[in-house]
């Protein structure tokens, strides 16, 4: 069955309606999974519209792609724990730009064979003149290569399978500037003489090689924003793929995640205190005359007892619960929301303070805790809960560190300084559940843990959590 172009234009503009309003959808907890289900009833009526083209010639080799694809989709959904998020979405990205450079490859090849040299130009027209599609086709080319591979190396790096250390030579910065003009001229090139196989190839090399030498700099540490930037490159080439079929379904879809993905970067940037530059060219902030660890730790940490710490929660009449990415690991949630209960049905109030780059990717603390069904009102961001400190009684920290490090406030020489944080210190009692002093992302020591208000219950977080529990029921 073939349909209009009308009718797919208005399938197409109705998807991309649910796109937006999906994304709107997912900026609040309370709406997100309405959000989700508009936003994958859009793809669904994009692909299902998209496989009634009339250009499509047969469906055996879509219908085996589509099989694979959700094989694989399904068993990696069900297989990769919360903590490897991060690698996957790199992964994905990596494809999505894989995927854009092998329409605009895929268009370029069908425009030389159906033309020859002479007509190649036209013939790769589509609904614009064939010198935009050549300049579309060079774009998503150059956009979808380096999201390939700048995106399997930052995977390669998150997933320890090379050194997530920054890596980097003399000269390498003037090569990738070098590489990129190259490539711009190469899309000159093409667009002058479309026939060029060679320049071609060239554009696919140096294009893939920048992704590579773009990324290997970048330490682990800023590995995430570096993919929130490539997610935002996979959504530009889509763009470019897009015009290169005449697809606006692809250029809308395309352009949503370009400028999503710019503004996540932003947030991601805002949250570290990192400035975008300085995370594509691999500058750590300076450390300045940083504390070392005994001089933060020595003789002043208070180490405690889960009994202990039933004790001082008994009167407590209001509690904070900071959770970071040790809750996480520790897969501490569903212990956690038992606690608050506990709590709760002796009359203290419970929240959850939710710092924006907690855990090891921006909603990772949101997503745990929906999972063990904490109520969406419960978390608080930090600006709404960091004036409300002062009157908590306890602030359990919970596998979290660096978000809660009040170096970030008052150390002018500490590599975080600027970094907004968790003012759990301004609370009357402070508890934190780690399993040592070992610092956390950023390496630095904590002077939180050093403090007259701070008790240390070392552990891990779930097993301490649940002593806890046990030893408040029965206090
Ligand atoms: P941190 O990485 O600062 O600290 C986590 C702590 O968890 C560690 O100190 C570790 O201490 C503890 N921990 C690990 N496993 C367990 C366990 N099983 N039980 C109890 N504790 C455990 O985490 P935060 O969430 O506070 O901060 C996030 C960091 O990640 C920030 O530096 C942020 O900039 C960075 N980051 C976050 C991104 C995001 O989007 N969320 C993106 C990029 C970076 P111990 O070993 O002693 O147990």
């Amino acid at each position: 069955m073939q349909i209009s172009q009308a009718w797919i234009d208005i399938a197409y503009l109705a998807a991309a309606s649910l796109f937006v309003l999906g994304i709107k959808g997912l900026t609040k907890p309370r709406t997100a999974v309405r959000g989700n289900l508009l936003a994958a009833t859009g793809m669904l009526i994009a692909a299902v519209i998209t496989l009634l083209h009339k250009d499509i010639v047969t469906y055996e080799w879509i219908i085996g792609g589509f099989v694979l694809g959700a094989v694989v989709g399904s068993l990696l959904a069900i297989k990769v724990k919360m903590t490897a998020m991060p690698q996957l979405v790199a992964l994905l990205n990596g494809f999505g730009g894989g995927a854009s450079f092998a329409v605009a490859a895929a268009e370029y090849f069908k425009g030389l064979d159906a033309a020859g040299a002479a007509g190649v130009l036209e013939a790769m027209a589509g609904q614009s003149t064939g010198m935009v599609a050549m300049i579309a086709i060079g774009a998503a080319v150059l956009i979808g290569s380096v999201t390939l591979t700048g995106s399997f190396i930052a995977f390669a790096k998150l997933q320890e399978l090379i050194d997530g250390q920054p890596k980097g030579f003399p000269g390498m910065k003037f090569i990738n500037l070098i590489l990129l003009i190259g490539s711009v001229v190469a899309i000159g090139v093409l667009v002058n003489d479309p026939t060029q196989q060679v320049v071609f190839w060239s554009l696919v090399a140096a294009a893939a090689v920048l992704g590579v030498l773009l990324v290997m700099p970048i330490g682990g540490a800023d590995m995430p924003v570096v993919i929130a930037l490539l997610n935002s490159y996979s959504g530009l080439a889509a763009a470019a793929a897009g015009f290169v079929m005449g697809n606006s379904a692809l250029i809308i879809t395309g352009s949503l995640v370009g400028a999503s993905g710019l503004i996540l970067t932003n947030v991601m940037c805002k949250a570290m205190n990192r400035s975008l530059t300085n995370v594509l060219f691999g500058v750590m902030a300076e450390g300045g005359d940083a504390m070392d660890q005994d001089e933060v730790y020595g003789g002043k940490v208070r180490s405690s007892s889960a009994e202990e710490i039933a004790m001082i929660l008994e009167p407590a009449k209001r509690v904070v619960i900071v959770p970071g990415f040790g809750l996480a690991m520790a897969q501490a949630q569903h212990a956690v929301r038992d606690l608050a209960d506990s709590l709760e049905a002796r009359g203290c109030e419970v929240e959850y303070a939710i710092h924006p780059v907690a855990g090891r990717m921006p909603g990772h603390m949101n997503v745990l805790l929906a999972e063990a069904e904490v109520p969406y009102d419960k978390l608080k961001t930090m600006e709404e809960i960091n004036p409300t400190f002062e009157e908590t009684d306890v602030a359990i920290v919970l596998g979290a560190n660096d978000v809660t490090n009040p170096m970030a406030r008052e150390d002018k020489g500490s590599p975080i300084y600027g970094m907004p944080i968790l003012n759990v210190d301004k609370a009357r009692n402070v508890v934190v559940i780690k399993r040592s002093l070992s610092p956390g992302f950023a390496g630095l020591p904590n002077p939180l843990f050093a403090n007259d208000n701070t008790l240390m219950l070392f552990g891990d977080a779930k097993q301490s959590v649940l002593d806890v529990n046990t030893a408040y029921k029965e206090s």
